[in-house]
Formats: structure tokens, sequence, C-alpha cells
């Protein structure tokens, strides 16, 4: 008796202690305020709903769901008591109104009910999602419901909106339930409903042949968010709450969703594709709607204007954005960089796209984090001297596109003369033909736009050494007055898988010549390159084949072409910190003066440090005079003496690993190796390039490579163990640098020894016949060997760079012929071939139609009189630009002569021809011109008649505009 009493009280203790503890693991630091709550011991009441499956409902005469399950785990974090009450929906929040009771639970975010609701943040947000049945693939879009039978509730808000789709077929079900066995049975294909009542009546009913197909976005559907609403007199349960809410760990979290909302539902929670935008934010994109984006004209793959459309990967991240934010975006298109930073200030514009950030921009932009990192080049013509340094640009003529952050840079550089261009191809242009010496371009930019329109006579250099030529982290920037937008596509920016990132990334950078080599960064890596301003890479002054600091400062050899690569692939910045030898770069590594080393293999692995992958292969070797034997292994060399580079790493090597062994040090190879022609010594341990190289230089005539010591030599690059993320960014950009790339920089720096220049054959018949070791035969066997490969590769590259510059030429040729240069439209020429060919088309039969307008601006000899030609120039250019934005993609549009514009519009009747003239009538007619506000323009439209010739359609088209100047101008007329 005594001892089960014992163990009762025991086992009672212990519970005890465990509630205590488990009260002591959720203690929450609370203010006086919150603290006299739960000293008070006064229970909260808190109404619930009594038929909201699976969230609050009355079961078994019992609250039960999410809500009373969430209810008392917060009890348990806070210490609170709450007090349930359940009611009909209505009831509860009169309730809360009159304030008869504190809290109300599953209320969403209303603008009206701030006054008398202070609200948590949600616990649940039900996404509304388009259910099929198991077989039907992926919903991600509206077009994948084209030809569909969909089911929504009667009534329901967006219905006129999907009814405007004309080719799917919407049924209307009066309730939820009758909906989803719609779907079961198969009477629709789709069912919009929401998740959870969905699942609920799936469930129920046991339909198992249903599915999550995907999330249903349509403008103001978004989430309903499930709150806790407090009376607004107590703001301290409000904060308490919060804090227990705050307390709960994912994984209880996940339990309860799993529990209520469906464990399938969990993971498509997790994937949802929309953003979870805070009251504020919702109602901010409920007010602005439409958000206006800065389009470039040229800035491509990035952001440029083609064929009447707004492209680029910009582009498309900014719509991707908007749509999970439940924005619309209008592309502003053909402004100047500066006029855009201007319109932004104003107000006129929301955000710009591929924008630098700088503290000065900062005073009138939010910024968000960057979604790329691109490497810049220089581009010079490629007859003129190379300029690799800030001093060798200094004198010379560098072209800037006006207003872009580099122009900003340089205009506070002395002494370089800086030139404004428009954009980034009339740069490049300019450099082309030599009206600017230089540009600086990010490398991808100037690749496309010089592939594009063939742009002749350009070489790339690194900007390495100029300051302002480090690759750029591009942003979006938000104007000023509208921080919460900033929030908003920051949310959608961080919602995007890296998957989705590297997708959007590919679709546009696998247009450039190399997509190979792109490396992509993910936002983590991103984010880590920008907490630094550029990665401090400790570099040996005097370590060739492998890197050397040139007298001017420049980096040379292998490690230097490779550093070149990885930056030109990834972006990466490298700054360069000299130091005299390997011992030197390890504790300047180790002490966080620099960030990367390239390590040298022969070292034990440290566990303060972590590696990349090999950079390159080679071997140690031993060099000798002529007369001794072959080496083969450290062993043999005991009692010998044998000369190292101090601090180098074979010196530390053979140090640690060979202590019997006697090494004598010297300052460099070159050193080591004329003491060991001296017979100071008995041999010489180095990599096998440094040797070749040192041997070849100095033409030791009586020295030998006897052997290897250490076949594997495998550089790799070397940072602290703690950046683990500089780690992945490193190999990610080895990875990018390809076997032929490798090759040929190994070639350049490590295989070719100098003395192959001079070549001696005495020498040569001297080593063959004193020594016989398969090894040297080798040794030499290979160079000729790789000496040959070069030379058929070099020469086969020079054929191949002649025949890729033809084709550059013949596309700038075709490309410049057929363009206007003023209004970058399709000049006569073209046109008149596509009327040709539209001709021939329709003389072909069938129901085939074209359409020809012809417009011709109203009074413009009066502009140029009041303003100016420079103003009428600018006049026709943005004229052209309305042309761009409000033709369709297939319409031909053209710069006829002076102020006429003729466009075709292929596989086109008369009726929509007329459309299309009224509609840009209009636009012409509404838009504010910048320099001379408002102007309009005559249209003259005619369509094809059987037998028609250029001459008579045009006659026609020119008749009707006459009829149009005639009937007083700004209009319309045809002649069919
Ligand atoms: P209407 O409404 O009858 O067409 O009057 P208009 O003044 O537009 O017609 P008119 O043909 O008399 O004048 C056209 C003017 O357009 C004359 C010419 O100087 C000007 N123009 C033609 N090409 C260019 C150009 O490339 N740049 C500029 N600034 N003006 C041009
Ligand atoms: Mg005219
Ligand atoms: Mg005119």
């Amino acid at each position: 008796m005594t001892r089960t009493l014992s163990a009762c009280l025991a086992s009672l203790f212990l519970l005890a202690l465990l509630i205590a503890s488990t009260a002591r693991a959720d203690n929450l630091t609370l203010d006086q305020h919150e603290q006299a709550l739960i000293d008070s011991g006064e229970p909260i009441t808190l109404a619930a709903m009594y038929d909201f499956v699976p969230f609050s409902f009355i079961e078994d005469g019992q609250h039960k769901g999410f809500v009373a399950d969430l209810t008392k785990l917060l009890e348990q974090k806070t210490g609170m008591r709450i007090d349930v009450h359940t009611g009909e929906w209505s009831n509860n929040l009169r309730m809360l109104r009159e304030q008869q009771i504190d809290v109300i639970a599953d209320i969403s975010f209303k603008p009206e009910r701030t006054p008398y609701t202070l609200y948590t943040t949600p616990y649940f947000e039900i996404p509304t999602v388009v259910f099929t049945q198991k077989h039907f693939g992926e919903y991600k879009s509206l077009a994948d419901l084209s030809g569909k039978r969909v089911g929504v509730l009667q009534n329901i808000f967006y219905l006129p909106e999907l009814r405007s789709h004309n080719d799917i077929d919407v049924v209307e079900f009066d309730d939820y339930e009758r909906l989803v066995r719609a779907l079961a049975f198969g009477e629709v294909d789709a069912a919009i409903q929401n998740l959870t009542s969905g699942y609920h009546y799936a469930s129920r009913n046991a339909y198992t042949n249903i599915k999550v197909a995907g999330e249903f976005q349509l403008r103001n559907v978004g989430r309903e968010d499930l709150r806790f609403g407090v009376r607004v007199d107590r703001p301290e349960i409000r904060s308490l709450l919060q804090k227990g809410m705050d307390a709960i760990t994912d994984n209880e979290w996940d339990k309860l969703i799993d529990l209520w909302v469906g464990s399938e539902s969990l993971g498509f929670i997790r994937n949802a594709r929309t953003v979870a935008l805070t009251p504020e934010e919702r109602e901010f994109v409920k007010q602005l709607p439409v958000i206006r984006v800065h389009n470039e004209e040229n800035f491509e793959p990035y952001s440029f204007y083609e064929d009447g459309k707004p492209r680029g990967h910009s582009v498309d991240l900014v719509r991707l954005l908007a749509e999970r934010a439940g924005l619309q975006v209008e592309f502003v298109s053909g402004k100047r960089w500066d006029d855009y930073l201007q319109m932004i200030r104003s107000g006129e514009l929301d955000v710009m796209t591929n924008i630098v950030r700088s503290p000065e921009r900062e005073q009138y932009m939010h910024f968000t984090t960057p979604y790329l990192r691109l490497a810049q080049a220089l581009y010079q013509h490629s007859d003129s001297r190379p300029i690799n340094t800030l001093e060798e640009l200094k004198g010379k003529s560098l072209v800037l596109p006006d207003g872009f952050f580099l122009y900003e840079q340089f205009s506070r550089v002395p002494g370089v003369n800086l030139l404004a261009s428009s954009d980034s191809l009339e740069s490049l242009m300019m450099v082309s033909t030599g009206q600017a010496d230089a540009t600086i371009e990010l490398m991808s930019v100037a690749d496309h736009l010089s592939q594009k329109y063939g742009v002749p006579n350009l070489k790339t250099l690194s900007t390495l050494n100029i300051k302002g030529g480090e690759p750029l982290s591009l942003h979006l920037a938000v104007r000023k007055d509208l921080p919460l937008l900033r929030d908003i596509l920051q949310k959608a920016m961080n919602s995007l898988t890296e998957k989705e990132k590297r997708e959007l990334q590919q679709e546009w950078i696998a247009r450039t010549n190399n997509p190979t080599h792109y490396v992509h960064l993910t936002g983590q890596e991103l984010a880590w390159l920008e907490s630094r301003a550029a990665l401090r890479i400790c570099v040996q002054r005097h370590r060739m084949p492998y890197e050397q600091i040139t007298e001017d400062g420049r980096h040379v050899g292998a490690f230097a072409d490779m550093l070149e690569k990885i930056r030109n692939h990834s972006g990466l910045s490298f700054r360069l910190v000299p130091v005299d030898n390997y011992a030197t770069a390890l504790s300047a590594l180790q002490q966080g003066h620099c960030d990367l080393i390239s390590k040298s293999p022969l070292l034990p692995e440290q566990q303060s440090l972590s590696f990349t992958q090999p950079l390159f292969n080679t071997s140690l070797v031993i060099a000798t005079r002529l007369d001794e034997v072959f080496v083969s292994s450290a062993e043999q060399l005991e009692q010998k003496t044998i000369g190292v580079v101090t601090n180098d790493d074979p010196h530390l090597w053979l140090q640690q690993s060979y202590p019997e062994l006697q090494l004598h040090t010297y300052p460099d190879l070159p050193t080591a190796l004329n003491a060991l022609n001296e017979g100071d010594i008995f041999a010489v341990a180095d990599t096998l390039p440094a040797m070749a190289r040192g041997l070849g230089q100095n033409f030791f005539a009586n020295l030998k490579i006897s052997g290897q010591i250490e076949p594997n030599y495998t550089a790799r690059f070397a940072m602290r163990a703690e950046d683990a993320t500089l780690n992945q960014i490193m190999n990610k950009a080895l990875m990018s640098v390809t076997g032929d790339q490798r090759e040929s920089i190994g070639n350049r720096w490590m295989t070719a020894p100098t003395y192959a220049e001079r070549t001696d054959y005495t020498l040569v018949g001297q080593i063959t016949l004193a020594t016989a070791f398969a090894l040297v035969l080798i040794l030499l066997w290979n160079r000729k060997l790789s000496r040959l490969n070069n030379t058929i590769r070099e020469n086969n590259l020079q054929l191949l760079d002649a025949h890729e510059e033809l084709k550059l030429k013949n596309r700038m040729l075709e490309q410049l012929s057929v363009t206007d240069r003023l209004t970058r439209l399709k000049n006569r020429l073209y046109i008149e071939r596509i009327f040709d060919q539209e001709i021939a088309r329709a003389e072909q039969g069938g129901q085939y139609d074209f359409a020809v307008l012809l417009m011709d601006i109203d009074h413009f000899k009066r502009i140029n009189d009041h303003f100016g030609h420079a103003a009428g120039d600018a006049t026709l250019t943005d004229f052209a630009t309305i042309l761009r934005g409000n033709c369709r993609e297939h319409d031909v549009i053209a710069r006829w002569g002076g102020e006429e514009f003729m466009v075709i519009c292929p596989n086109t009747n008369a009726e929509s021809a007329e459309t299309l003239a009224q509609s840009l009538c209009r636009a012409i007619r509404e838009h504010n011109f910048p320099l001379i506000g408002h102007c309009t323009t005559s249209i003259g439209v005619t369509v094809w008649r059987p037998g028609d010739r250029q001459k008579s359609m045009s006659i026609r088209a020119d008749t009707a505009l006459y009829a149009a100047k005639e009937s007083g101008r700004d209009r319309v007329c045809h002649e069919f």
C-alpha cells in the first residue's frame, strides 16, 4: 500500500516536473502588461465558429479542429487561459465589435474591420486551387484549362473574368459539395475552389480519384488568410497571442496542418506558389494593381524591346514576381536610361530593373537584393593598343551610356575623356567605328549585341586592373514613396525556387555563345558575395609558370588565366593580395588577410581549411647534372644536398616529410639551378612546369630532369573552412571552365618551356645520349607533340575566326541595310520586300487577305519650325516606339520616308485593319511627347484586291491618306 502510494507520488512528482519543465521551455519574455494579464489568472474569451470544417467545428458536443488544437497549444506556450465559445460567424463578429468577447478566430484581414480589430499574423492561408482527376497534368495557368469543362461556385466573383476566356467551358454549381462530386464523376474536368473545403468533401466522400493540380491565380484571387482578431482595447492580448504563435515550432505547425488540413496539402502549401503578404501589403496591391516598370531598348539579353514587345530576363522575372504578388505590369519602353531615373524621381515610373546599387541612388529608390551578378569587360577597336589598367585609360575616350552607374563612377575619374551614349549598342558602335577608344560593358550584353547587330572590329579585354570594372550586381529598385512595393517584390523574389531562377536565366543566357560556361549562383551565394567588396586572393609575386605579378602590377600565369575564366563565367571579382611565398599566403589566409589561396597538394590537409576540386595536375621532379643517375624517390636523395626555393611548398613539404634530407634554400629557382650547375649541390626539387621553365629559360646545358619524387601534385584553391559558401561558389565556377579551356591554359603556361624557342640540337642530342631514361624521352616527346598540336590548333582557330568575322560582317551589312538609323524601324527597302512577299502569298489564293496602313504625321513642319529639328527627330523616334508598342507581333512597321510610316498587316482583313489604324491614331493622339506635347497623325488604309501590285495598293493607301488630311487630319480613311 505504502509502496503503491509512494510510486504514485513519485510519478505525480515526475509529471509535475515534466509540466514545469515544458512551461519553462516555452517561457516567453513578457512586458508588464502581458505579465499582468497572466498574473491576474483571468481567462480570456475566444469566439470560434461551430461549422467551419476543418478549422473550427462541433462534433460529439466538443469543439474540434485546427483552431481548437491551436488554442490549446497557445495556452501551453503563454500560460494564459482561453475560454472558447462557439457560435455563428456574424454573431461572433458582432460580439467582437461590441467588445463582449476578447478574441475571434478565423478572421481575415479587411480594412473596414480595423477600427474594432487588432490582428495577429495569419496561422493559415487557404489557397484557391484547381482540383482535377488524378490523370490531369499540372495546372500552371489558365491556358491549361483551354478546351476543358471547368466547374466553379455559382456567382463567384471571378466568374466574369473566367467567362471572358471563350475557350473554357464554365459550369456553375450551387455548392462546393456538388462541385467536388461533379469532378469525381467526370462531369467536369476541373473544379476551382478553396483547398480546404475541396479536401474536406473529397475525403468525407472518399473520392480518391481527384487531386490538386495547382494553385488558381487570377488577379484578386489571393489566399484567404485566417488569423486571430482581438478587441481593439486589449493590445496586450494580441501581443501575447502573437508571442505564443511565434513560439510554435515549424514541427508543431506541420503537425497541426497535417492533422487537420491533410498531409497531402502540407506539401502543396509548402510549395505553394503565391506569396504571403501582410494585410498592409495586400491592401497596397489592391490600391495599386498595375505597376509601371522600366524596359530598356537595347540591353540584351536582360531587357530589350523587339517586335513591339518588351523582352528579356528581367522582363520575365518581373512578370513572374508580379504574378506571384497579384500585381499587373505595364512596361515603359523606349526612353533613355537617364530619363527613366528622372521618371522614377517624379513618380511616373515605379520600378527600375537591372540597376546597380549606389548610395546616391539609395536616396531616391529602395533596392531589392540582387538577382544577378555579371562580369564586365573593356571593349576596344581590334587594331588599337590594349588598355590594361586605369592609368592606360587616361587620356583616352571612354564611352558609356548616359546615367548608367559606370558613367557616374567614371565622371569622377580625372583624365578620362568620358563620352555619353544613349545605350549599350551605341557605345559599342562608337568603339567599332573609331568614335571612341573604349567602352566598359557587361560581357553578356556586349556579346549579345555584337552578335545580333554584327558589330565588327571589337576586342575584349579584362577589366581586372581597372577600378570600376568589377562585376556588377543587378537589383530591382522601387521609387522612394513605395517602400511596400519593394517589400512585396522582395517577398515574391524570395519565394522563387533556385530551379525557377535557373530556368529563367538559362532561357535567356542560353542564347549567348557559351551557355555551358554560365554559372548559376543561388540567392544565398549572391548574398554572401554581396556582403564583401571583392574576394581577396593571395598571389605569389614570383611563381611562374603558375603566377607572377608583373612590374606594371598585372597578374599573369596559369592561375591568372584560370581566375580570369572564373571571373568571366561567374561574375566573381578578385582583389589581389601579393605575397612572397607559399608560407606567407597560408598564414594570410588563416589570419583572414585574404579569402583564397592556391593550395599546394603537398602539405597535410588542415581542418581549418577547405579545398576546391583540382586546378591542374602535375608532378614534383628533381633536376641534377647530366651525369647523375635516374632518381625515382625522395629516399634516394638521403645524405645528398637538395636545393629548394625558400618557403615554397616543395621546401615545406620535403622538410616535413623527409627531415633527414639536407635542404639548401635559395630565393628563387634560377639561383638554385645556378648553384646546381656550379656543383654546389646535388639536386634541385620543384614542380615539373616550374623546372621545365627554369631549365629552358636559363639554358643550363649540363642539367637534366632526372626523375620525379612525387607523381601527384594537384593544385587546388583553399579557403577557410567556415567559408563553406565560397567553396561552393568556387567549385561551381571551376566546373564551368571546360576541358578545352584548361588545356589551352596548360599549353600556354605549363607544357611549352621557353627553351623550345632556341632549340639547341646538341643539347637534345646530349640529353638523349647521356640519359637513356624513359621518363626524359617521354617528357621531350610530349613537348614536341604538344607543340605540334598547338600549331595545328592555332591554325584552325585562325580559320574559324576569319569565318566568324565574315559571318558577322555579312549580318551587320544586312541589318544596317534594312534598318532606319533614326527610328530603328525597318526601312523602305525592307518593307517593299515584305510587300512583294505578301502579294505573292495573297495571289496563291485561299482566304488570304493583307492590309497596308500609310501614315503621315500632321503638321510636322510646324513641329520642326517651333521646336527645332532635334525635337522633330526625337518625335519621330517616339512616334516609332508608340507604333511598335501598339501593333501586333506579326505586323511589319517601316519608315516610308520623312515623317511617313507604313505598316503591313499580314493575314488581316479590312475590318481588323481599320480597328488597328483607329487604335494607332488614338495612341498617338493621347501620347504626351516629352519635348513637343501632343501631335496627331492621319492614316490611309487599304487591303489587297486580286490583281493588285505594290504600286496600285500604295496609290490607294495614299489616296486614303490624302482624304484623311483633307477632311481635317487626326483620322483614318480607307480605300478598299
Ligand atoms: P501635313 O499635316 O500636311 O502632313 O503637314 P506637314 O507639315 O507634316 O507636311 P510636309 O510634308 O509639308 O512637311 C514634312 C516635314 O517633315 C518637312 C521636313 O522638313 C520634315 N522632315 C522630314 N524628315 C525629317 C527628319 O528626319 N527629321 C526632322 N526633324 N524633320 C523631317
Ligand atoms: Mg509628309
Ligand atoms: Mg506630315
